[in-house]
C-alpha cells in the first residue's frame, strides 16, 4: 500500500469515519549544491517518488487540530493559534501559524499521517510533512496560494516556528517540480529551470544507517559562520563572494567560504552537463562536491566517506556524494540505468548499515 492509502486507512481506523481527502507531498534529494541554499546560492534537487500523505477532515471543534502519525506513538492536539507546540506537532502548528500570519483563515482539522520518506535521512521528511499539511489547508479552505508561495510559507514555519534555520531548498523541491525532473534553483531570486534527467541516467539514494538530529547540531554553527564571513567582507550574503576575496580569510571561515564558492560553480556546471547528457562530467562534479563537504565544510562522517569511496569503486558508478545537511543521512550516486540492483547488492555487502532507499 502506498502512503496515501495507508493515511486513509489510518484515518478510518482512528476516527471511525472517512476523510474528506488526502493531501501528499514528496521527499527530495539534492543532486548537487549542499549548504548553498541559506547563503542565497544555487541548488539542484529532484523530487522523489516517496511521499508523505495526510488524510484530513474538518473538525467539529473549529479551532483545534488533532493528528496521528503511523510512524509515531504520540498524538498531537493543539489550538490553531497555539504557540510553542513541540515535537512533530510543531511542524503542523508551524504551518497553521505561517498561514494565519499571511492572512488566511483556516479550519480546524482531524488528520492522519503516513509516509514513505525516511525520517532524518537527508531526504527532507520535514518539508514533505509541511508541504502536505499546507496543501491540505489549501484545498479545504480554498486558499489562493501558488506552489512557490506555499514553499516559502513552509520554510517560514520551519525557521520561525520549529526553529530550524533551513534554506528554501527542501520546501521548494517538495512543492514545485514534477517527479523525474531535476530543477536548478537560485535560492535568492527563486528563478528556476526544470531540466529533464537523461533517460539512461539513474540516481540511487542510499541511507547510511547513521541518523542525525538537525536542530541544535553543527548545522546552525555553519549558518552562523557563513553569516560571519559575509559580515567581515561586507557582502549581502556569502553567495556574492568573489574568488579574490578568499585571500582575506583564514582558518575555518576560509574553508567554509571555499566550499560555498566552489559548490555554487559546480551547480552551474552540473546543469550544463545534464543538458548535454555528459554523465562523466556530472559524476565528477558530484564527487568533487563530496570532497569539499568533507574537507572544507566538515559535515561528512566516517560512514558517509566509506560509502562514497565504496560506491566510486563500483564499475559503472559515475559520481557519489553525501546529500542533505550531512552528519549522517544519505548519499546519492549516479549510474547508468539498469545497474541499480547490482549496485545496491554490492554496496550493502561492503557497508552493512547501508540500505538503498530510492531511485530516480
Ligand atoms: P529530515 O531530513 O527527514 O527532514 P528533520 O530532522 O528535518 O529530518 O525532520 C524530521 C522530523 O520531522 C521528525 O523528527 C518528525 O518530527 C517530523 N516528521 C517527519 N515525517 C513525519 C511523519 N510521517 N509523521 C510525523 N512526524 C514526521
Ligand atoms: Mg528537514
Amino acid at each position: 500500500m502506498n502512503a496515501k492509502q495507508r493515511a486513509q486507512e489510518l484515518f478510518e481506523r482512528h476516527y471511525g469515519a472517512l476523510p474528506e481527502g488526502v493531501a501528499a507531498a514528496p521527499g527530495r534529494v539534492n543532486l548537487i549544491g549542499d549548504h548553498t541554499d541559506y547563503v542565497g546560492g544555487f541548488v539542484f534537487p529532484a523530487a522523489l517518488r516517496l511521499n508523505t500523505a495526510i488524510a484530513y477532515r474538518r473538525s467539529a471543534e473549529s479551532n483545534r487540530v488533532c493528528a496521528v502519525s503511523e510512524a509515531l506513538a504520540d498524538k498531537v492536539d493543539f489550538g490553531l493559534r497555539q504557540e510553542g507546540v513541540s515535537g512533530w506537532g510543531g511542524y503542523l502548528a508551524g504551518i497553521a501559524w505561517a498561514l494565519l500570519e499571511a492572512g488566511f483563515e483556516l479550519s480546524g482539522l482531524e488528520l492522519a499521517v503516513a509516509s514513505d520518506v525516511p525520517t532524518a535521512s537527508g531526504l527532507s521528511s520535514s518539508a514533505a510533512l509541511e508541504v502536505a499539511m499546507a496543501r491540505a489547508w489549501r484545498t479545504v479552505d480554498e486558499l489562493e496560494l501558488d506552489d512557490v508561495n506555499l514553499a516559502k510559507l513552509c520554510q517560514r514555519a520551519e525557521n520561525a516556528y520549529v526553529g530550524v534555520p533551513s534554506g528554501i531548498l527542501d520546501q521548494f523541491a517538495s512543492s514545485v517540480p514534477a517527479v523525474g525532473q531535476a530543477i536548478i534553483l537560485d535560492c535568492r531570486s527563486l528563478d528556476y529551470q526544470v531540466i529533464a534527467i537523461p533517460a539512461d541516467w539513474t540516481f540511487v539514494i542510499v541511507d547510511s544507517g547513521a541518523s542525525r538530529q538537525l536542530a541544535g547540531s553543527a548545522y546552525e554553527q555553519r549558518v552562523k559562520e557563513c553569516a560571519e564571513v559575509a559580515r567581515q567582507l561586507h557582502l549581502r550574503a556569502l553567495r556574492d563572494l568573489q574568488a579574490e576575496q578568499l585571500l582575506k580569510l583564514d582558518g575555518d571561515l576560509l574553508k567554509r567560504a571555499r566550499h560555498v564558492y566552489g559548490e555554487n560553480q559546480r551547480v552551474l556546471e552540473a546543469a550544463s552537463a545534464m543538458k548535454a547528457a555528459d554523465i562523466v562530467a556530472f559524476g565528477r562534479l558530484m564527487s568533487a562536491s563530496h570532497a569539499s563537504l568533507r574537507d572544507n565544510y566538515e559535515v561528512s562522517s566516517p560512514t558517509l566517506d566509506r560509502l562514497v569511496e565504496a560506491a566510486l569503486a563500483f564499475e559503472g558508478c559515475y559520481g557519489a556524494r553525501l546529500t542533505g545537511a550531512g552528519f549522517g543521512g544519505s548519499t546519492v550516486q549516479l549510474l547508468k540505468r539498469g545497474s541499480e540492483d547490482a549496485f545496491g547488492a554490492y554496496l550493502e555487502e561492503r557497508v552493512p548499515s547501508a540500505r538503498l532507499v530510492a531511485r530516480i
